[in-house]
C-alpha cells in the first residue's frame, strides 16, 4: 500500500484551522464521472484491508462477518490501517 501514513497526513493537517470540516472525496461511478463527498465520524484505530480484484479496491475485513468455514483465514493477506468512515 501507498497512501499516506498517520504521520504524513498528521503533518499536512498541523496547520489547519480546528474547526474546518473535513470530508472524504471519492467517484460516485455515475455517467458524469462526478466526484462525490461523505462526512467523516469514526475513526477505526486498528481495522485491516485486503485488495479486492472484483472491487477493483481495498475491502475492508470483518472477521465476524466472514464466509470462513472453520479457522477464520481471512487476516492472513491482510494489512492493518487507520480506518476513517
Ligand atoms: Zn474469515
Amino acid at each position: 500500500m501507498d497512501g499516506m501514513t498517520v504521520g504524513e497526513l498528521r503533518r499536512e493537517l498541523e496547520f489547519l484551522d480546528d474547526d474546518k470540516v473535513i470530508v472524504f472525496a471519492y467517484g460516485s461511478g455515475d455517467h458524469w464521472g462526478r466526484v462525490v463527498a461523505e462526512e467523516i465520524s469514526d475513526i477505526e484505530e486498528c481495522g485491516y484491508v485486503t485488495w479486492s480484484d472484483y472491487h477493483g479496491k481495498y475491502k475492508i475485513i470483518d472477521v465476524n462477518d466472514c464466509m470462513c468455514d472453520d479457522e477464520c483465514s481471512c487476516l492472513e493477506e491482510a494489512t492493518e490501517v487507520v480506518i476513517l468512515g
